[in-house]
């Protein structure tokens, strides 16, 4: 065994970066634009160069073959991947995918962003993601649920509540988990709870999960308004999605007291200056699907909404809705990143010369990984909080995290994404330094 700092005295991270300059940038490749963050904190926080390569490569990457039997008897093969970034904190943690756009890239870089995101709140875990290229739409209950089994079965090595434990993610919820954990439980021959979160509060999920994400965002949106000394009532707020983050966040903002006056989702925006109220609106996605058609507001592009002269926005949607392209148009003073991604490089750039503070995603949407902590936590002691007490830790957890976070910005002068990539960098190369390179 050796000390992770080995030959790397006069290598430094910039040396490597100048001398490894690949092609220019891709600013809407999720993978180039979380590396270009990863980098330049590395830098910063002048990261031992050995270090930087073994954080730069996954851990361990999976892929599987998932064939499974058609409902009308024939056999099709499905691919499925699993990547572990880094597990020097903990267990892996990270959602499982269905989607029939996944590529490994896209489950690497998610994967990353999972080991920063749980070193940012400071939970017990390292990163991973998973994912089946599949089009959900076209399977039925039956094809799901076998897709899911054999997924897990092909992962039986790696799964684990001491080794990885998956989430839901795109296209896949409790029902899926409810699966995975059964399908693992069924191999260990009992019931295994603390092998996925974000299942069924009956088998072992946790109270307040459903809500945690979007909760996180009002925290921060919270703590945002109050360092820079902006009020909170009456405060102009638009959200582009409305799906579990978007809607949950617009509901606990406008209780915090704030004024959501525009909310959209895939069928566009609605907009009212006076306040749209938000368990109005998702009643009515309750009842036809999408916001569209919804009465007491007005019909708003996405660029528009975007655009709006709010104090707050917080793009709970998709990757890539701020970008080089139309981020001067943006007025906020504050952006909330509910979604993974919502900001391209071109854009941080832009929003950074223009004044907006911008709680990153690593910070700003960690509510849903620190609850899934807690489900680990109460599954590992088989003893379960009530829903006041889980909202209370996520309550401090997230202040907390915020507070770690503006320090490090404050510190080094530099913006809230790069302080959180530092502070969780440092974290993960603290444990690894301690660790050293078994070999
Ligand atoms: P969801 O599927 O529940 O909701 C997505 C919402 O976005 C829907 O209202 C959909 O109509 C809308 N949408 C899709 N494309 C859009 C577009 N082009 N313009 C406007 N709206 C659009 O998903 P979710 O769980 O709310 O996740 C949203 C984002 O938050 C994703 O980036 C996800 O990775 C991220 N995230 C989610 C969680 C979680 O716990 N759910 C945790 C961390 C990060």
């Amino acid at each position: 065994m050796s000390d992770i700092k080995t030959d790397n005295r006069i290598e430094t991270v910039s040396k490597i970066l100048g001398r490894e300059k690949g092609p220019p940038l891709d600013d809407e490749n999720p993978f180039e634009a979380m590396m270009a963050r990863f980098d330049r904190a590395a830098e910063l926080v002048n990261l031992d160069a050995g270090l930087y390569r073994v954080l730069r490569q996954p851990e361990k990457q999976i892929i599987i073959s998932v064939p499974i039997h058609r409902d009308n008897g024939d056999v099709d093969v499905f691919t499925g991947y699993r990547v572990l970034h880094n597990t020097s904190r903990g267990p892996a943690k990270g959602g499982i995918r269905f989607a029939k756009n996944v590529t490994l890239d896209e489950v690497k870089a998610l994967a990353a962003w999972m080991t920063w995101k749980c070193a940012v709140v400071n939970v017990p875990f390292g990163g991973a993601k998973g994912g089946v290229v599949c089009d959900p739409d076209n399977l039925s209950m039956g094809e799901l649920e076998r897709v899911t089994r054999r997924y897990t079965s092909g992962l039986l090595d790696t799964l684990g509540p001491d080794s990885d434990i998956p989430a839901p993610d795109v296209n896949t919820n409790e029902r899926v988990m409810a699966w995975v954990m059964d399908t693992y439980s069924m191999h260990k021959g009992y019931a295994v709870t603390g092998v996925v979160t974000g299942k069924p509060i009956e088998m072992g999920g946790s109270h307040g999960r459903r809500d945690a994400t979007g909760r996180g965002c009002m925290i921060a949106t919270r703590e945002a308004l109050t360092h820079l000394g902006l009020p909170i009532r009456g405060t102009k707020v638009a959200i582009q999605g409305f799906g579990n983050v978007g809607s949950v966040a617009a509901r606990l903002l406008e209780e915090l007291g704030l004024t959501v006056v525009a909310v959209s989702d895939v069928s566009g925006g609605i907009y009212n200056p006076n306040g749209i109220f938000c368990g109005d609106a998702a009643e009515w996605v309750v009842k036809n699907k999408y916001l569209e058609g919804y009465p007491s507001a007005e019909k708003i592009t996405e660029a528009e909404l975007l655009a709006l002269d709010v104090d707050v926005l917080v793009p709970a949607a998709v990757e890539n809705a701020i970008t080089g392209k139309n981020a001067h148009t943006v007025k906020a003073k504050v952006i909330c990143e509910g979604a993974n991604g919502p900001s391209t490089v071109k854009a941080d750039e832009i929003l950074e010369d223009m004044g907006v503070f911008v709680i990153p995603d690593i910070l700003a949407n960690a509510g849903g990984v620190t609850v899934s902590y807690f489900e680990w936590v109460q599954d590992r002691l088989g003893y379960f909080w009530d829903e006041e007490t889980v909202n209370e830790r996520l309550n401090d957890v997230t202040t907390r995290s915020f507070h770690d976070v503006l320090k490090v910005s404050q510190d080094n002068s530099v913006n809230m994404r790069t302080a959180a990539y530092m502070l969780s960098i440092e974290r993960v190369a603290s444990v690894h330094q301690l660790r050293g390179v078994y070999a």
